[in-house]
């Protein structure tokens, strides 16, 4: 509910509060869905107004004259007109904090010692909280749950909706508690996703948008922020938190070792987003600087003749036995990981839920695990 509000200069708070109060009380409305207060910009100093506000914790909105004077309103003054410039005050304020047709209480006349004011009140479309909302953009790691932040736990815990791919939400489905709302959909649907958290938080709620791994590589971060940015976002409502998660690249290399203990990149071989042509440059780039390299996204039912390419590109690059490491599942139930060379490499062993490791000339293989050497003169016995 807003709350549009006319009065004389000098009202006393306990006026307003009186006005309020019975406005609704007669209506059968509760003072708690009450959104805000809202009134013309002449007012924007009135003290009563603002204590009252505060009192409550409302949100207060002032509209100019000739903003008020174009909405219709039931009840116009041509009185109210000549003393302020517009024919409506707490009608025309009302409705249009409300963004609504739907004016619930027509203006009513209180008349105090301290002075007289109008009341009236519109319903919203739109859930309103004073609340500061929040959107926690969360990385849950690779897959098993003690894998995943103590920060990023705790901001699930005190999420009221958590939105993500269903896939990823099934994988932290012990973590969620009663009364959260839960929203899963389809991979494809980020932008829904980015949207829906957005709107969400607006409302002044607390909100996790999941991604696996870290959420702001090849995750939801970076949309969640591009939305807001569009939307003109002011940097502060909603509050916004990235909680970083352990990558798949960090979860692949602790299982086989110490890969990337030189310079190392990550590529995506998904051209969904990105031209085929700008990631076979970077590809190339990457394998003629010797970076260490993981490759995400490396093959899809549709997609499998990237990582072909990509493979043959290496080896123009790199020696036949450059260790390559073939990571799936990592850290879930249906782990699995096979550590071969560029020579060897098993195109049907890789999908979308496997990672590429690919060694630089100095990467080695002891006892299964993988080294590439930081540089270190190390004495051998
Ligand atoms: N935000 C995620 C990456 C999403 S892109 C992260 O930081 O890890 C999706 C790709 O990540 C998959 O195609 C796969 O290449 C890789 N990936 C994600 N989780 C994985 C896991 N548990 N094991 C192996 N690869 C994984």
């Amino acid at each position: 509910l807003w709350i549009g509000i006319g009065c004389e200069r000098g009202i006393a708070v306990d006026s307003l509060e009186q006005a309020v109060r019975e406005s609704l009380q007669q209506q059968g409305l509760a003072l708690a869905s009450v959104a805000g207060l809202a009134s013309i910009e002449l007012k924007q100093d009135e003290a009563g107004l603002l204590d009252l506000a505060a009192r409550y914790g409302w949100k207060i909105l002032f509209f100019s004259a000739a903003e008020l004077a174009l909405q219709p309103v039931p009840n116009p003054s041509d009185q109210v007109a000549v003393a302020v410039g517009t024919p409506s005050v707490a009608e025309a304020a009302a409705l249009r904090a409300a963004q609504t047709k739907d004016l619930i209480i027509p203006k009513q006349i209180r008349y105090f010692e301290s002075g007289a004011c109008t009341v009236a009140v519109a319903r919203s479309q739109q859930e309103t909280s004073s609340r500061l909302g929040q959107l926690w953009l969360i990385g849950t790691g690779p897959g098993s749950l003690d894998q995943m932040t103590v920060a990023a736990r705790t901001a699930l815990v005190q999420a009221e909706v958590v939105i993500g791919y269903q896939l990823y939400l099934d994988l932290i489905q012990p973590l969620f508690r009663v009364g959260q709302v839960i929203e899963g959909s389809a991979i494809t649907q980020e932008m829904q996703r980015a949207e829906r958290a957005i709107t969400l938080a607006q409302q002044g709620l607390r909100v996790a948008v999941v991604s696996s791994g870290d959420a702001g590589i090849y995750g939801m971060a970076g949309l969640v922020l591009e939305c807001l940015a569009r939307r003109g976002w002011d940097g502060a409502d909603p509050q916004v938190e990235v909680l970083p998660g352990i990558t798949a690249l960090q979860a692949a290399a602790a299982r086989v070792g110490a890969p990337f203990m030189q310079d190392f990149c990550a590529i995506s071989l998904s051209d969904l987003l990105t031209p085929w042509s700008v990631i076979q440059q970077r590809l190339e780039a990457a394998a003629a600087a010797d970076f260490v390299v993981a490759l995400y996204n490396p093959r899809s039912q549709k997609r499998t003749q990237g990582i072909v390419a990509a493979h043959q590109l290496f080896l123009q690059h790199r020696p036949k036995e450059t260790p390559v490491v073939l990571a799936r599942s990592v850290y879930r139930e249906e782990e699995k990981i096979l550590l071969t060379t560029l020579a060897d490499l098993q195109m049907n062993w890789i999908d979308m839920l496997t990672i590429v490791l690919i060694g630089n000339h100095k990467t080695w293989i002891h006892q299964n695990r993988v080294i590439t050497p930081r540089g270190y003169q190390i004495p051998t016995e």
